[in-house]
């Protein structure tokens, strides 16, 4: 499928900064003189602002517009907002923003998207889909299949971090390999990160940006806030223009996508060739393992013993993390490797001792 690059042609980075959201005249007037040097592809500004909680503040809607085509044409910005149903879809095309983005809490609901995406049929507008809350891909991919259906061509998706129960030091969970796979399905959709939504704090969006930078990222979001201490939304996120420029952009390295260095290119494949084979015999090795507990089913079907024994499972952990620590491996793949094998082999053995049900009706 053959997208056309919404912002950047190929091989340049795409920058949206702007603050969380809209305020004041004053805000944005105060704003663009300081981020015209970094000459984003779009300023970014919340009109409409989705809030977990009631009585905070909801966003300025239409009354920021007029502030909003200030920067158009006293600037020479191009803009862009958040829709997140058919009413300010309205608004925003009628005010001519030059961009949408879908938030991540209307992603995760398809009724939503099939409006929202109904609402733009034959309209040539970009659309930036951001993930949806919740780390599931199909979600992501089916909002952005409905644009497509929609017929809108113009489209690209925005990686803001996933909700997740636990700790973390990040606002949101990157969950980096979910993106990747959007990619890897949709190879012309330019993928952004949204650095401050995963970060949720000044301190983490360099090393965020340059993690996308070096996973080829087609580009940034940041919230950029003339005065972040005092802003009206996701004050603990934004920073100043200043400090966006020199802490962040400055900062970032920018990696070549590839080389035309012959012994680089050289190495690069032997050392590949080789990885491809570890590949394979790891594979290889865990079929191996998998025969083996199907011979162990075939003993337990035998007894009536019970698959899973948890006493046999913290005894494997334990030993792998041991081994694990004593590799530079980190607990964190120990506990996500060993848990992919154990699923698996459950589910061989669980094949063995119930042959009679049909595979299906056991997902
Ligand atoms: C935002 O960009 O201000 C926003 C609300 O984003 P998200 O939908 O990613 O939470
Ligand atoms: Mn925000």
């Amino acid at each position: 499928m053959m997208l056309p690059a919404i912002i950047k042609s190929k091989d340049e980075k795409a920058l949206i900064i702007g603050p969380c959201s809209a305020e004041s005249e004053q805000q944005l007037l105060k704003l663009a003189p300081q981020i015209k040097s970094m000459n984003p592809d779009l300023v970014r500004a919340g009109l409409w602002k989705p809030r977990t909680r009631p009585g905070g503040f909801e966003g300025l809607g239409e009354r920021a517009v007029e502030w909003m085509n200030m920067l158009q044409s006293d600037f020479g910005f191009k803009i862009c907002t958040e829709v997140a149903n058919v009413q300010h879809v309205e608004i925003a095309l009628k005010a001519g923003f030059d961009a949408l983005w879908i938030g991540a809490r209307t992603t995760v609901n398809p009724f939503y998207v099939s409006e929202i995406a109904n609402s733009l049929k034959g309209v040539d507008v970009p659309v930036l889909v951001k993930n949806p809350m919740n780390p599931d891909l199909f979600l992501w991919l089916g909002a952005i299949e409905r644009f497509l259906d929609s017929g809108l061509k113009r489209l690209a998706a925005i990686h803001r971090g996933f909700s997740f129960y636990g700790n973390s030091v990040y606002r949101n969970i990157p969950r980096w390999q979910i993106p990747i796979e959007l990619k890897r399905r949709m190879p012309e959709l330019q993928l952004l990160v949204d650095i401050s939504h995963i970060g949720g704090h000044p301190h983490y969006l360099l090393e965020i940006a340059q993690i996308a930078m070096d996973l080829n990222y087609d580009g940034i979001m940041a919230e950029v806030h003339p005065n972040p201490e005092n802003a009206w939304s996701d004050a603990g996120q934004q920073v100043s223009p200043d400090y966006f420029k020199r802490h962040i952009l400055d900062k970032i390295i920018l990696r070549k996508k590839a080389s035309s260095s012959p012994l680089f290119n050289e190495q690069i494949a032997l050392l590949r060739r080789q990885i491809d084979q570890i590949d394979l015999q790891v594979l290889d090795l865990l079929a191996k393992r998998m025969k083996l507990t199907e011979v162990i089913a075939d003993h337990k079907k035998i007894e009536n013993v019970s698959i899973f024994q948890p006493e046999r499972w913290d005894v494997i952990i334990e030993q792998l993390l041991q081994q694990g620590k004593t590799q530079d491996l980190s607990e964190e793949f120990i506990f996500a490797l060993t848990e992919a094998i154990h699923i698996e082999s459950i589910q061989h053995q669980s094949r063995k001792m119930n042959h009679s049900i049909p595979e299906k009706e056991r997902q």
